[in-house]
């Protein structure tokens, strides 16, 4: 590719109203534009990237076994309501009415579509295992769609789906994608850990994440260096009220039955908080007014009464939400404000950051259980995952081979073992080797194309911009021509080492757009590409290259042969 012909087109200034530095950065370097709220348009160069990371995710899906297809974007309200989806997806799905007064949603996730293929495609075990996988555009209605394509609407997502005969083959093909998702995240160059996690939406019986770790991540992970355990908190959240603010560092020291009421943190907070059974929520407001919200208590009751809370370090007041803020901010239908059941009899959330939520303390009513008042057992069912509850930096790891830590992450990846809810909802089966008709269990597995790129960049920049993975750059290699238009001779010998170049199957780009060299460099060294190889009149007098890594402060004259070893 020859930047003269390319459009490549970045910006001086950091764009300020972008929240996190892959968001900023992507901007600057025209990789994206905005079209609407969470709505992304990739340019050739973000394309590029992105096209980068499908390359490793194909390569690695078809060497597991999998087998790539295609669905709809657009699917039937049919075929959600046989699984029930089409209501208890709630308002991230977004809906669409054709012209014949038919309902359709832009399909978020492809459970549905891909089980309807398969009960008309598979009939026998003998087509199976099968895992069919896509790479296709889903729609999702965030609530708030943030940091550029990291929480967009639309994004790329790779979804597989496997069909087996029994548990035994589900497990050996959820451990094969375990293994695979590894070697994807691994080739890609990222920072990853993948952690036990909760089902949610999707469903089934075990499932992991894998998480890009980044302190702007928005999940709060525990783990521990010196044996396997590793969840994501929020699963924590799923059994045990408060779970998100349990992973606050502080709650280690609050290990007494020493209880606030509520009426103390109405006093603490200077907020008329009331004894309540209905929502309550509190946003702060910092000291310009800025309003957020910083915590959320749905259908609080008993448990407001002994939450204990202090004051959030940049808070300057607060206020409570009313009942429609909390339903606006919660993304939920008006039913999911009625009582909840019993495994989520209330949901602490709290804006971003948990760090930021270091002094919001939770009371704990029984030395090692961190979770805001619950006794359990009396106030709630003992959580099935009994070993995650207490997800707290310090503590011993459950299996109590170490310590645990606290990190953030951003999502990236998701293997969840379904079993048979899909396929028995859908009348899904196939004749076993007894020739009986049999429901097949199921896997899932999606992995955020598209948030892929911006996680990198979290992990991969400076301040003078991207420093890509090799796997992930645009191009590895730029040739910079200086003063291209009125020396052939360095022109002609930046074509001839791009030629070469090329010809040895470097991925390179030829920098011919004649900048003045300041900009041209600050161009190269903002797109992130690993490699810089500059061609200038004084260079080839004395023979050589000047050759500069991405990640290296000083640049290196080469000859020829050097300069082709430092590449390879
Ligand atoms: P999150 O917890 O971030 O909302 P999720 O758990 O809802 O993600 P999954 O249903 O597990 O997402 O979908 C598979 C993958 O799709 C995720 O691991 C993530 O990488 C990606 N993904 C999900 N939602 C978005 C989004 N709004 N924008 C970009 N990528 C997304
Ligand atoms: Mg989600
Ligand atoms: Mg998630
Ligand atoms: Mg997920």
């Amino acid at each position: 590719m020859r930047l003269s012909q390319f459009h490549l087109r970045t910006e001086k200034e950091t764009p300020a109203d972008a929240e996190v530095i892959s968001h900023k950065l992507m901007l600057k370097a025209g990789m994206i534009r905005k079209l609407a709220a969470g709505l992304y348009t990739w340019s050739p160069l973000g394309l590029r990237v992105m096209r980068k990371v499908e390359a490793v995710v194909r390569e690695e899906m078809n060497r597991a076994g999998a087998i790539e297809m295609a669905m709809p974007s657009i699917q039937p309200k049919e075929l959600w309501e046989e699984t029930g989806r089409w209501a208890k997806f709630g308002p991230q799905l977004l809906k669409i009415r054709d012209r014949k007064e038919q309902d359709f949603c832009f399909t978020p996730t492809a459970e549905e579509a891909v089980t309807d293929f398969a009960r008309n495609e598979l009939a026998s075990y003998k087509q199976l295992p099968v895992n069919f996988y896509q790479v296709t555009t889903k729609f999702r209605d965030e609530i708030r769609p943030r940091f550029g394509v990291m929480r967009a609407r639309e994004f790329v997502m790779k979804d597989a789906y496997s069909f087996h005969i029994d548990d035994d083959s589900l497990a050996a093909e959820y451990r094969n994608m375990y293994d695979t998702y590894s070697r994807i995240f691994t080739r890609l160059g990222l920072k990853f850990r993948a952690v036990f996690a909760d089902t949610g939406a999707i469903g089934g019986s075990a499932s992991h994440e894998f998480h890009v770790l980044a302190d702007s991540g928005e999940d709060a992970l525990a783990f521990s260096e010196t044996s396997d355990y590793a969840a994501n908190v929020e699963l924590a959240e799923a059994v045990s009220p408060g779970g998100r603010v349990a992973a606050s560092e502080s709650l280690r020291d609050i290990d007494t039955p020493t209880q606030k009421t509520c009426e103390d943190v109405a006093a603490l907070m200077g907020i008329p908080l009331q004894r309540t059974a209905k929502s309550v929520a509190i946003i702060g407001s910092d000291a310009d007014g800025k309003e957020q919200f910083v915590l959320a208590l749905v259908r609080g009751d008993h448990m407001v009464n002994e939450i204990k809370l202090a004051k959030l370090p940049g808070m300057a007041d607060y206020r409570l939400a009313t009942e429609a803020e909390i339903a606006d901010y919660l993304g939920s239908e008006p039913g999911f404000l009625g009582p909840l059941d019993a495994k989520k009899p209330i949901r602490v959330i709290a804006d971003r950051s948990v760090a930021a939520l270091a002094d919001f303390v939770v009371g704990a009513n029984k030395p090692g259980f961190h979770i805001a008042g619950v006794n359990w057992g009396r106030d709630l069912p003992e959580p099935e995952t009994a070993d995650i509850r207490n997800v707290v930096a310090g503590d011993a790891s459950p299996d109590g081979k170490g310590v645990l830590g606290l990190a953030r992450g951003i999502e990236v990846g998701h293997v969840f073992a379904l079993g048979r809810k899909y396929s028995e909802a859908m009348k899904c089966t196939v004749l076993d080797a007894n020739g009986k008709a049999v429901n097949p269990a199921m896997g899932c597995y999606g992995i955020g194309v598209s948030r892929i790129v911006a996680a990198a960049i979290e992990q991969n920049h400076d301040a003078n911009g991207i420093r890509w993975p090799a796997a992930m750059a645009p191009w590895n290699v730029a040739v910079c021509v200086i003063n291209p238009k009125n020396d052939s001779a360095v022109s002609d010998a930046a074509e001839a080492l791009y030629a070469e170049l090329k010809a040895a199957g470097f991925d390179a780009v030829l920098d011919d757009r004649g900048l003045r060299p300041g900009s041209m460099f600050a161009d190269i060294e903002l797109i992130g590409i690993p490699h810089r190889v500059v061609v200038s009149g004084r260079g080839l007098e004395a023979g050589t290259f000047e050759y500069r890594a991405r990640d290296a402060t000083e640049s290196e004259n080469l000859d020829h042969e050097t300069l082709l070893g430092k590449l390879r």
